[in-house]
């Protein structure tokens, strides 16, 4: 007899409906229903760690008679997070006072990063952050891995052994860098190339070419960095862009012969349809337009850039060029990992711009938007049967203001958006990562 673990999840789920973009979201009313699936009283059927059906219980349980059932009743089943930016290495200095993006990394990130040449200290660091990832609920994550071979291998080493599905890659650097946290150009791509060979498309794994920004990198490293692009065509590509107005400075002198940041990256074959580039604050029209020509990957990181002092992200305008756009936590400078307070500094930011997005949008562009801008919408990113079961629990009576306001929410428009903005890692009762519970996971 064939064997499987076939398990019944009972609560409120809600996912979106597979085959909508950014686009089918208006800036001027809520999403209407036809674009998400809200079932009060569902089973989710999760099977050896795929999803095997979804739908109203009572009609949904009939086909189940003798399964396990894991009661959520009054709780949100829904899929995970997507956090399209982050800093796996960076942990150590969240919460460090004070300064703009180049003297941040000076003085607080790069002494931090450092910690990772000891083997034993990465791993403890990984093991950290990534209990801290599911916590918040985010099950996907494209995170900038550490600068040496070692403490890159433990990090895929501990992400295999969860099972997740993540993209990342050892963060290179060359130059403007401190001695300690720099390696020869030809250093990083062999490192890098090895981790390509060892673990790239293991399992749920997928390797991004990482320079951390132009600012930090020679020629010679990112031409490079192109030649891996062209030998291994299906790697991301992740790096920073128009961050901060000295750091943009910095790249015309740097670069003299380019006509803009994203040319620079664009000259060595790394702005490409699998690239995803971290802020995009400050662009030129001329970059708004290669943004979309390139049908880059963009990362909106709202909490980061306030608390850097960076600049506001203009999501009115980027949605006129594009709908590959994403949110991260860029965990470091960015203050949490929780997705719901991303979403919530969101709404902030473009507030602050007269632009109201509506919660759907918002909830949107954190798990099935992000799923499709990254090109993974058939393994994750909703509860169509077949996709992979990387979920989590939502107890909106979590604490006891949550559970004070969520009472007198109307629809799941304000209970959503209740959520955003009085949530954190509180209300997450449990993450399922390929359709296991992570709880107690160590
Ligand atoms: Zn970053």
């Amino acid at each position: 007899m064939k064997t499987t673990d076939l398990k019944l999840y009972k609560g409120n789920i809600f996912y979106f409906n597979e085959n909508i973009t950014l686009k089918d979201f208006s800036p001027d009313k809520e999403a209407p229903g036809r674009l998400y699936h809200y079932i009060e009283n569902g089973l989710l059927a999760v099977e050896n760690g795929k999803i095997k059906a979804v739908g109203d219980y009572d009609t949904c349980i009939k086909d189940f008679q003798d399964a396990q059932i894991i009661d959520y009743s009054g709780k949100m089943i829904t899929p995970g997070f997507v956090d399209t930016h982050l800093h796996v290495t960076q942990s150590g200095i969240v919460a460090a006072y004070g300064e703009k993006l180049l003297e941040w990394l000076n003085n607080y990130v790069f002494p931090c990063e450092a910690a990772y040449h000891d083997d034993l200290a990465a791993r403890i660091d990984i093991n950290f952050f990534l209990k801290e990832l599911i916590k918040n609920g985010t099950t996907t994550a494209c995170g900038y891995g550490p600068l040496k071979y070692k403490a890159t291998d433990i990090l895929f080493e501990e992400l295999s052994r969860r099972n997740m599905r993540f993209i990342t890659g050892n963060t290179m650097q060359d130059r403007n860098s401190p001695k300690y946290l720099s390696l020869p150009a030809k250093e990083n791509y062999e490192i890098a190339r090895e981790i390509i060979l060892k673990w790239h498309n293991k399992g749920r794994l997928s390797y991004a070419i990482t320079p951390r920004f132009a600012f930090s990198s020679s020629e010679e490293l990112l031409g490079l960095a192109g030649a891996l692009k062209m030998e291994f065509p299906d790697l991301y590509i992740q790096s920073h862009i128009d961050e901060n107005f000295a750091e943009i400075e910095g790249i015309k002198k740097l670069f003299p012969w380019s006509k803009n940041y994203l040319d620079v990256y664009d000259r060595f074959g790394l702005a490409t349809d699998k690239t995803i580039f971290g802020h995009c604050l400050h662009l030129t029209e001329d970059e708004y337009e290669g943004m979309r020509d390139k049908k880059v990957i963009i990362s909106c990181c709202p909490i980061s850039n306030s608390f850097l002092g960076s600049g506001l992200f203009n999501f009115r305008k980027m949605m006129e060029f594009t709908d590959r756009i994403t949110l991260g936590s860029d965990w470091g400078a960015g203050n949490t990992l929780s997705m719901l307070a991303v979403l919530d500094e969101f709404y902030k930011i473009s507030m602050l711009q007269d632009f109201k997005v509506y919660s759907m949008t918002r909830w949107f562009l954190a798990t099935l938007g992000a799923a499709k801008s990254l090109g993974l919408s058939d393994f994750i990113g909703s509860f169509k049967p077949g996709k992979e079961a990387d979920f989590i629990i939502i107890d909106p009576k979590a604490t006891e203001l949550l559970s004070y306001r969520s009472a007198r929410v109307k629809n799941i428009y304000e209970l959503l958006f209740v959520l955003m903005t009085l949530g954190d890692s509180s209300l997450i009762e449990e993450t399922y990562i390929y359709g296991q519970s992570m709880k107690g996971f160590e």
